[in-house]
């Protein structure tokens, strides 16, 4: 079986998890999927998915169950390697009336939610994302600046996508006392004859937008 990553010709020989693992508490991950993938596409205890669920859930208030996850999944990681993570987060932070505010390394934010998408296409479609799609992301709470002009565009991101969703995949278990850690919704046509959206939600509360536009050959 050929490896979930977009334009991989490797053979998957292992178990790559959408969302990772890390992502959730022990007594929670008996609903995650998986996919299969190649050595270089397996990002199981990587540094970045760390990195992306420690700014999600400091980008996720007022979320009891992003606190609790940062403290179960994320504090206990911030010393190890020399304070490798907690290094890595605070770069280039800086000191504001209030509190510290701290810099989002998009770049590790776009690997992780491309390596996301594929995964859900891979295991929604039963097929690898085909190569003339290219993949973009909107992280909704990271650059939401209050002003008129990211309102207007937001508002019409959801209102192009504001279609009925093809496939729900469910994340989680569900529980009265929580939000849910991760949700999901794909948009889109099946058999990739055009573009996908996949709206993601962490926490009830931290949403992206990953299009996945379908690039039409003349
Ligand atoms: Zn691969």
């Amino acid at each position: 079986m050929i490896c979930y990553f977009q334009g991989c010709n490797e053979t998957g020989v292992t178990k790559e998890h959408i969302p990772p693992r890390s992502f959730f508490p022990e007594d929670e991950r008996h609903q995650l999927l998986t996919v299969k993938a190649c050595k270089t596409h397996n990002n199981d205890k990587s540094t970045n998915d760390l990195y992306v669920l420690a700014q999600i859930c400091m980008h996720s208030s007022p979320s009891n169950r992003a606190r609790e996850v940062f403290l179960d999944r994320v504090a206990p990681q911030l010393s190890h390697n020399n304070d490798a993570l907690r290094r890595l987060l605070s770069k280039g932070a800086v000191q504001v009336p209030g509190g510290v505010l701290y810099p989002v390394d998009q770049a590790r934010f776009d690997e992780f939610f491309t390596a996301l998408c594929c995964g859900l296409v891979y295991k929604s479609q039963k097929a690898q994302l085909p190569p003339n799609y290219r993949i973009s992301h909107i992280y909704h709470q990271l650059l939401d600046n209050g002003s008129a002009e990211w309102k207007q565009l937001v508002a019409a991101v959801d209102e192009f996508y504001g279609a009925k969703p093809e496939t729900v995949l469910d994340f989680g278990r569900p529980d009265a006392q929580n939000e849910r850690i991760y949700t999901v919704e794909i948009y889109g046509v099946p058999h990739f004859g055009g573009s996908i959206t996949i709206v993601h939600r962490f926490f009830g509360v931290f949403k992206v937008t990953s299009m996945l536009t379908r690039l039409v050959e003349r």
